[in-house]
């Protein structure tokens, strides 16, 4: 959901490979374990028979990440990394992991909020139930969102704003694929943005500098 955070920034990015982080791979190995005991050594040979260039000083984020999650309750999947799609609304996804009730979960690598969700994830989650529900038929009410680093597993339930996102960021990437420059957004995370220069050279002064 590159292009819900900054649309001009996924337009500079649109030809450049997306690679996964060192973080990730640590994290996206431990959720194959949660629900089970981690053992930290066991975890750490299968993140580097994946990632066999993986810096070692990343087996401390490991352990890190492993005190915390065993703070936590946590569901063992009963299928993990399952593909998902929706015809009508022409998207793909992926599930991390489901659990025997049927829920369903994403990893991330970045720590929690100390409330709610990032607008990212509620978007990722949003997709992932209009994918479900085109395949099973059913509502789907929403999904976790698991935030390794953290040992937080929180539920986000889908709203009828979360859907409408959807719709205007897949409007905004069809545009982005027929090759129309985006506009620059308002509230685009510009500060932290190595697209800065460029940006303000393109269109001068952005509006929400001279407010
Ligand atoms: S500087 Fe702002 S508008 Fe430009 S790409 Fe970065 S986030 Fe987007």
């Amino acid at each position: 959901m590159r292009v819900h955070a900054c649309p001009v920034r996924f337009y500079y990015e649109r030809k450049e490979p997306v690679s996964e982080s060192d973080r990730y791979a640590v994290c996206k190995q431990i959720s194959y374990h949660l629900g089970t005991p981690l053992d930290e050594e066991v975890i750490w040979q299968e993140i580097i028979a994946v990632s066999p260039a993986l810096d070692p000083a990343l087996k401390d984020f490991l352990a890190l990440c492993i005190t915390a999650c065993n703070k936590g309750e946590w569901k063992p999947a009963v299928q993990t990394d399952v593909k998902v799609v929706s015809d009508k609304m022409g998207i793909v996804g992926m599930i991390d992991r489901i659990a025997a009730d049927g829920t369903f979960s994403i990893v991330r690598a970045a720590g929690a909020m100390p409330f709610g969700t990032y607008a990212a994830d509620r978007l990722r989650i949003s997709c992932i139930a209009f994918c479900l529900e085109e395949m099973t038929g059913s509502e789907v009410k929403g999904g976790c969102v698991e935030y390794i680093p953290d040992g937080v597993s929180r539920m986000h339930e889908v709203q009828p704003r979360d859907r409408r996102q959807v719709i205007a960021t897949l409007h905004k990437l069809k545009s982005i694929k027929n090759g129309d420059m985006p506009k620059h957004p308002l509230n685009a995370p510009c500060n932290r943005c190595k697209y800065r220069e460029k940006c303000e050279s393109s269109v001068g002064k952005r509006l929400s500098e001279l407010l």
